[in-house]
């Protein structure tokens, strides 16, 4: 993908470097319902990767309270922090990771119609469209931001 580009640039979300405990929650395994677990890692101040002991899945505890809210931002700020990816001008950070999921889909369901829903702004669907025989959806950004990018 070649080398990143570094820019300044104002993000388009809420969503904060450092979080306190006020604004996270813990919660039992969604799997199992238990609640012991091990650390795996922490970020952002309180937020934890952690893996259950019973069942061993992997989840975030704690987690934010209003995870939703990091989303409810200024549209104009999304677009703007996201455009040098739309002008096809540099990959994003997640792109080796939409990769290796999209060749994992593919080997399951080579072929379909395709749905990625909580889509943020579409860069995981951005990598599928060059993928051949799954049918995406015609407006492939939120349509906030996508109406006039798709
Ligand atoms: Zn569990």
């Amino acid at each position: 993908m070649g080398n990143p580009i570094k820019i300044d640039y104002e993000r388009g979300g809420r969503q904060k470097d450092v979080y306190d405990e006020t604004e996270a929650i813990n919660v039992p395994c969604p799997l199992c319902e238990k609640d012991e677990y091990r650390e795996i890692y922490k970020e952002r101040g309180v937020l934890g990767i952690v893996q259950c002991k019973d069942c061993n899945l992997i989840y975030v505890n704690p987690r934010l309270k209003n995870p939703e809210g990091v989303y409810w931002g200024d549209t104009d700020k999304y677009f703007k922090e996201a455009r040098l990816i739309f002008e096809g001008k540099a990959s994003h950070h997640r792109d080796p990771n939409y990769l290796e999921d999209l060749k994992l889909i593919h080997q399951y369901k080579p072929t379909g119609n395709f749905l990625d829903i909580g889509t943020n702004m579409g860069f995981f669907l951005r990598n599928a469209k060059e993928w051949k025989g799954w049918n995406l959806p015609r407006r492939c950004w939120p349509a906030q931001v996508g109406q006039s990018t798709c």
